[in-house]
């Protein structure tokens, strides 16, 4: 009897230990589990939307571009890999694409009708809805810093001119000769502009600012938008603004709801193109908005509004956006947008033309 109990009793421990599950499989299973719920991450950028036709492009002018594309989406990447926060990631790989002259934001911004150039940019943080812009600044190196300091360090949300500069010198922001923008490449695109419109005031007097040649030559205002794995989203936009622009013309990227937007809720999102168009059918929180109202995914929204929306009214350009789950939409309706994006595992996609 003795014995059956005793057996009874060892079989009864062999059934425990079962059911509560601490063998070593079932340990290597969580930890599984834990790794593919990891939360996850990514960025989506770009360098501005417009005519860009591989025939117009020589090979190595290409390259440069990818090069600088694939550096700065490197660098945004390492961040939030690193559990940086979203926003980090966005300025420091606007950073790099404002300090190179390829883009027309920091260093590359094109010139005004003056032959002066106003730099503009604007940042938002998902988690906060804070965002911070600037407008119409000619000395500070890299804008989007300063549009950093209006949203963290200031009662506002936007500043403009010289006084932009002033409340940039009480926060320690680099400050440049504004010679320091000038580039070749950008100032003979103003003249050509320039000799244009004498061409056409001469013929008929009807030159306008919305010449398709003249809205051609803004390429290159630059912009990000990032998920980080603490599930925050954040977006930021620079740009020079359109080449022979006059009468301190402001455009869409220090807008937010039309060139930058962010929100947890939903998504974020950089825009880039025909800055008019863009204010007027304030395209970064309309993508928002159609996800938040009407339950859209990203992509529908982004599509909708850039080429219906934006398209409807005449306009060009594009968007880059990622959404709270880490999809991302890379939309526009021009011949090529300048766009890089990397998720969380690393996979890179960079693109110029409409068909890669
Ligand atoms: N959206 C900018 C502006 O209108 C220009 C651009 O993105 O190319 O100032």
């Amino acid at each position: 009897m003795k014995k059956i109990l005793s057996l009874l009793l060892i079989l009864s421990l062999i059934w425990g230990c079962k059911e509560s599950g601490n063998e070593p499989g079932d340990q290597a299973l969580n930890s599984t589990t834990e790794s593919s719920d990891e939360p996850t991450f990514g960025l989506v950028i770009h360098g501005g939307a417009g005519t860009i036709l591989k025939k117009n492009m020589t090979d190595s002018l290409e390259q440069a571009y990818r090069a600088i594309l694939e550096e700065a989406i490197h660098a945004g990447h390492e961040i939030l890999k690193n559990d940086g926060t979203a926003m980090e990631a966005v300025t420091a790989t606007i950073n790099i694409m404002e300090d190179s002259s390829l883009f027309n934001a920091g260093k590359g911004a094109v010139f005004t009708h003056e032959e002066t150039n106003e730099l503009d940019a604007s940042v938002m943080d998902g988690a906060t809805l804070n965002a911070g812009a600037i407008a119409g600044v000619t000395r500070i190196k890299n804008p989007i810093d300063l549009a950093v300091e209006v949203m963290n360090n200031s009662d506002h949300v936007m500043l403009a001119g010289t006084g932009a500069e002033v409340f940039a010198q009480t926060r320690g922001i680099e400050l440049v000769d504004p010679e320091y923008f000038y580039t070749e490449r950008r100032f003979n695109s103003l003249q050509r502009i320039k000799e244009r419109e004498k061409t056409e005031l001469d013929h008929d007097g009807t030159a306008s600012s919305f010449d398709p040649f003249i809205k051609d030559s803004k390429f290159g205002t630059v912009g990000c938008a990032a998920l980080d794995k603490q599930g925050n989203l954040a977006a930021g936009t620079s740009t020079g603004g359109m080449t022979n622009k006059r009468w301190n013309r402001i455009g869409d990227a220090p807008i937010i709801g039309a060139g930058t937007y962010a929100n947890n809720a939903t998504c974020a999102v950089s825009s880039t193109g025909w800055g008019e168009y863009f204010i007027r059918a304030m395209v970064a929180h309309d993508i928002s908005a159609m996800m938040e109202y009407k339950g859209s995914s990203l992509e529908n929204a982004a599509h909708e509004v850039i080429h219906d929306k934006v398209g409807g009214l005449g306009g060009d350009g594009g968007i880059v956006a990622i959404d709270k789950d880490g999809n991302v939409a890379m939309e526009f309706n021009t011949a090529g947008m300048y766009r890089a994006h990397m998720n969380a595992n690393g996979d890179l996609v960079i693109g110029i033309y409409e068909k890669e």
